[in-house]
């Protein structure tokens, strides 16, 4: 009989701990439930993850307390967090926390009641049983359903969850966990009940509208189709939306009395609304095929797929029908996308597929609303779990699919606190271990998921067309520094002979005479624009003219950015804050300016240029107020406006048919950063942008303005021609040894004192060196960034060709043995971060 348990605690010492278990806890202390353990002077929560033998550890304390009923972690989900831990270095405890969203403290409280359903010869054998028992019961009778804790405090019992969990497994008591809601604003939702609906009477308010009242007809056209026979609601702003009308129209004609409508506020799952246009699609051949190709998979024991489809290839409907075959199965899935807020199209399109059975998870749920989502998945009322990165830890059973949609983005790693996991590496990992259909979708796959196609690790699924073949748009570069050159010769003829000399310091417009052209033509047919400026704010420098002086911020190593609404300038890291020099502090000059483009910038230029035209301005300054994205997006997807200009954002999942042009006003910002995915973020960003124009019969075109237009991402953006890029890419990358060639790490010492970071970082590096691996070890050197919120940052890289080191092993050991050295020594004041297939480099 094995009396010991090994605990996982949330701390950042990499070990469990063991202790003793007691008699009474021995049925509850399963393998995956949540403990209370002495631990230090205090209690602590962790999560039983072994039930060994033996041990050699001695004086040990025993449990405290067990506060689930069944585990919370299935064995499956265990196995994959000990890998994770594993591969990127980090406890288990931290792992595990990410891994549940109730997290290990007990935040939320049990209410526990008589179950209704008990007979009474059960609750007399419990009574007898146990004079504890007897009070527990005696107390629950008398006062009706109550708090856990405080049975425990009234009847004096320790384990108090441990001895309830024995009862609710009996089925003579029943145990809820409340989670405390904070206050949430409702979400109230304005519906039509079809039903409600009278034909005849649409039809005369038809007849005697104006014909000019085109969004009010297009309204009632819409909504006389579904009345007569069908029941149920429909939501006004989905009304709007497949109608093509406004919300102006439908207040117009509910004060008329011609339509009526009711107020409802809806859960947070509910709020999606439901899309009818997708639900009764044909797939197209090359969708079928890959339909059929993952279907098989998914019978066979699974594998994974690369899903390339081109934007609008009709990957999403994949998914679909995918998930729906995986469900019909009897079997589970799940979703991961980039980041929810990014997609609501995309959330519609799922809850309209399958309604209750999907439930979405995200960052700005509250805990309760995480809570509840968490339990859906994992008592199976709901069996697709769509959300961000945590969604891969979903407690789904009998996993048949996993999709990772843009597989290639940079948000599936968790950079800035461990574990430090890539949600898109972990899936396949995963999918490995439970015989699912791993499927990663991308119109522009990484090089990594690229290069395992070649290495036969990925299927290839190809979808090289569009839905409908609209043909791909056309894309031509702009050579800024020709058109900076014309515009300044221009810009002297138009100056009187006596001024001409004094043209100094000449600025040209960030639009080219060339996208000015086209954006004139679009506005007068009234077709849409996107605008992409990877930079927000106005001026991403402040400089003297004179001396070189750079505007920086004072807690990091970054040029401030000067806002135009605010008139101060900000740190994109730190959030400093502070009102420009009006005169140089190291020169004393007055020639002290503005430089560089960001979006506030460019929503300047265009009022100038084109008075009329309604702007839409889309980055992180514009959205950060909750609902603010999705309202932006409507408004354009409405017509509400002309242009949507905006940083990367605009580049995502927007899929609206009005769309002719984008015009990209500097592609510089990223392809020159001292990163080794520069080129390839460029490539892919620009490619997504692109996609964005003509989505429908109406033809696209896409303007790329540079003053590097000979460079080989931008020639291969230009010809769609993603595999020469990638073999071009791929190249560089193997004689630099770099991912996909190598596995690599980032290390990284951080603290206040620069000197002590230095040396620490220099210990590091002669640490690893002691241990013989043969691994390439770069620096260690400043980062590229060398101060961060006032900490000073070292770098030392680590590569491990994979000719030798196939899966990274001997790097991994070489790395843990350097920190565990390292942590000998105890430097409480710099910090060490191992980031195992580090995103970026800077
Ligand atoms: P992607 O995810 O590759 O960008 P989507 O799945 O969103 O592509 O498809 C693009 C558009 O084409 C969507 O509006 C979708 O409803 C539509 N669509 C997808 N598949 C088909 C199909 N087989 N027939 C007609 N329309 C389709
Ligand atoms: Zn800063």
């Amino acid at each position: 009989m094995p009396r010991y348990a090994d605990v996982a605690l949330p701390v950042t010492i990499d070990r469990e701990f063991t202790y003793l278990v007691p008699p009474d806890l021995e049925p509850s202390a399963l393998i995956g439930s949540r403990a209370i353990v002495p631990f230090g002077r205090k209690y602590a929560t962790g999560l039983i993850v072994g039930r060994p033998d033996s041990t050699t550890v001695t004086l040990l304390k025993p449990l405290h307390d067990i506060l689930d009923p069944v585990p919370v972690i299935s064995a499956e989900l265990l196995d994959l967090c000990r890998w994770i831990a594993s591969y990127y270095l980090c406890p288990l405890g931290e792992v595990l926390k990410a891994a549940m969203p109730q997290g290990f403290s007990a935040a939320s409280r049990r209410i526990v009641r008589l179950n209704p359903a008990a007979s009474a010869e059960s609750i007399n054998a419990a009574t007898k049983a146990s004079g504890q028992r007897a009070q527990i019961l005696s107390l629950l009778r008398t006062d009706g359903p109550t708090f856990a804790s405080r049975l425990g405090r009234t009847t004096g019992v320790r384990n108090i969850n441990a001895v309830l969990n024995d009862l609710v497994r009996a089925g003579i008591v029943e145990a809820e966990e409340e989670i405390p809601r904070p206050s949430t604003t409702p979400r109230f939702i304005e519906f039509i009940r079809i039903g409600d609906l009278s034909a005849e009477a649409i039809r005369q308010a038809l007849s005697t509208l104006p014909p000019r009242k085109k969004n009010s007809r297009r309204l009632l056209d819409s909504v006389l189709a579904l009345a007569g026979g069908a029941t149920g609601e429909i939501a006004i702003r989905d009304l709007l939306k497949s109608s093509g009308s406004s919300l102006s129209a439908f207040r117009e004609l509910k004060e008329a009395g011609i339509l009526h409508s009711i107020t409802r506020e809806v859960s947070r799952q509910q709020e999606y609304g439901t899309e009818e246009q997708t639900l009764h699609i044909q797939l197209n051949t090359a969708q079928q095929m890959a339909l059929d190709a993952l279907t098989n998979a998914m019978s066979e024991g699974g594998s994974a797929f690369l899903l390339h489809g081109v934007t609008g290839s009709g990957k999403t409907q994949v998914y679909i029908e995918a998930i729906r075959r995986c469900v019909a199965a009897g079997r589970t899935a799940i979703v991961l996308v980039p980041e929810i807020a990014l997609t609501p199209q995309m959330m519609r399109r799922f809850k309209s597929h399958f309604s209750d059975d999907v439930v979405v998870v995200h960052s700005r749920m509250s805990l309760g609303e995480r809570h509840d989502a968490w339990r859906r998945a994992y008592t199976g009322k709901s069996r697709i779990v769509i959300g961000p990165r945590s969604a891969v830890f979903a407690p789904l059973s009998n996993l048949g699919l996993i999709v990772v949609d843009e597989e290639h983005e940079a948000s599936y790693k968790q950079f800035d606190s461990s574990p430090r996991y890539n949600a898109r590496d972990v899936a396949v990992v995963r999918a490995g271990k439970t015989g699912a259909v791993v499927l990663l979708g991308s119109a522009t796959p990484s090089a990594e998921s690229y290069y395992n196609v070649q290495t036969g690790k990925y299927r290839l699924l190809e979808m090289p067309e569009r839905i409908d073949n609209v043909p791909m748009p056309v894309i031509a570069i702009v050579d800024m520094a020709a058109e900076r050159k014309r515009a300044y010769v221009e810009c002297k003829a138009a100056l009187p002979e006596a001024q001409r000399g004094k043209l100094k310091n000449f600025v040209a417009s960030p639009i080219s005479s060339l996208l000015r052209e086209k954006i004139a033509d679009r506005l007068s047919r009234r077709e849409g624009i996107i605008l992409l400026q990877n930079r927000r704010g106005f001026a991403p420098f402040v400089e003297c003219a004179e001396c070189g002086y750079v505007e920086m911020c004072d807690n990091c190593n970054v040029t401030l950015t000067y806002h135009l609404t605010k008139k101060h300038l900000r740190c994109h890291y730190c959030g400093l804050t502070r009102v420009p020099h009006i005169l140089c502090p190291s020169c004393g000059g007055t020639d002290i300016a503005l430089r560089g483009v960001g979006t506030q910038k460019v929503e300047k230029e265009l009022a100038t240029l084109f008075p009329p035209a309604a702007v839409l301005r889309m980055d992180l300054d514009t959205t950060s107020r909750k609902g603010a994205h999705d309202r932006i997006l409507r408004k354009f997807g409405e017509g509400g406006a002309d242009i949507l200009l905006g940083t990367q954002m605009v580049a995502k999942g927007l899929d609206f048919a009005r769309v002719t042009l984008v015009g990209v006003v500097s592609a510089d910002t990223q392809m020159l950063l001292p990163d080794f995915r520069a080129s390839e973020r460029t490539f892919q960003l620009l490619t997504q942008v692109a996609g964005r124009a003509g989505r429908s019969m109406l033809k696209g075109e896409v303007l790329i303005q540079t003053y590097q237009p000979h460079h080989y991402t931008l020639r291969h953006v230009v010809d769609h021609d993603f595999r020469a890029f990638y073999e071009e890419e791929l190249t560089a990358r193997r004689e630099l040894d770099y991912p996909p060639f190598s596995r690599m790490a980032l290390v990284e010492s951080n603290g206040e004192n620069e000197e002590r970071v230095r040396a620490a970082s220099e210990q590091f590096a002669a640490v690893l060196k002691r241990t013989a691996a043969p691994v390439t070890i770069l620096g260690p050197a400043p980062a590229v960034i060398a101060k961060l919120r006032n900490r000073y940052r070292w770098h030392v890289m680590v590569k491990s060709p994979k000719e030798k080191d196939p899966a990274g092993a001997t790097m991994r050991h070489a790395l843990q043995a350097a920190a565990a050295t390292m942590a000998k020594d105890g430097r409480k004041d710099v910090r060490l971060i191992i980031d195992v297939d580090p995103m970026g480099t800077m």
